[in-house]
């Protein structure tokens, strides 16, 4: 349903059939980038698995092929191709190749985005951002070394939870499928984006009082 549409799209320059890629199998020509989603954008399958090794296989593969460098001499349509056609496929690499990202883009792909505007604590963070927030506050106020030592321990806890919530995103991706599954991402995405806005919070703080203990 979702390659249908470009099932009759034909290369500009020789008429070859190019379906949804970026460059003619025929001539080689670059094709102008297709409307679907950064998925077809890498020729792989919508899903929320990405196949790491064919994902960066199929975009070194694609980017060689497209590099402006190569089209220098041919028709100016193939020039200017070349880069909207690298432009496109360099934003699907960025975007896919990162879990976080990918879960955000997919969450739009469905009609249901993370806002950044939310600001509601994620309930299974409610604890550690308060205790967090209260000893920033302290922190503030008097940084004695004691203190400053508390926020580096809370820091690198926050940084071992982070990075645990972005393991866990593989897993859920592995088996993911059904309506449920979409609340599920959200809660998790809405959480490691909460850690990371707390985490910069934190180093804030502590940059804030080493840069005063540097100037005595
Ligand atoms: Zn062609």
């Amino acid at each position: 349903m979702e390659g249908s549409k470009h099932q009759d799209r034909q290369c500009w320059r020789c008429g070859a059939a190019v379906a949804a890629g970026l460059l003619c199998p025929g001539c080689e020509a670059p094709q102008p980038p297709p409307d679907g989603d950064l998925f077809s954008v890498l020729g792989l399958p919508r899903r929320l698995a990405v196949d790491g090794e064919e994902l960066e296989r199929r975009y070194h593969a694609a980017s060689r092929a497209l590099h402006p460098d190569r089209h220098q001499t041919a028709e100016a349509r193939a020039r200017q191709l070349s880069e909207r056609a690298s432009a496109a496929l360099n934003r699907a690499y960025r975007t896919l190749r990162d879990p976080v990202a990918r879960g955000r883009y997919w969450l739009e792909l469905h009609g249901n985005p993370l806002h950044r505007e939310n600001k509601e604590v994620p309930p299974a963070l409610a604890a550690d951002v308060f205790e967090t927030q209260e000893k920033l506050e302290e922190l503030r106020s008097s940084a004695t070394p004691v203190l400053r030592d508390e926020v580096r321990r809370l820091h690198d806890a926050l940084v071992a939870r982070l990075a645990g919530l972005e393991a866990d995103l593989s897993r859920l991706y592995a088996g993911a499928n059904g309506d449920g599954m979409l609340q599920e991402l959200k809660r998790r995405l809405s959480e490691i984006a909460y850690l990371r806005t707390l985490l910069g919070d934190v180093e804030e703080a502590l940059g804030e009082v080493s840069g005063t203990h540097n100037r005595h």
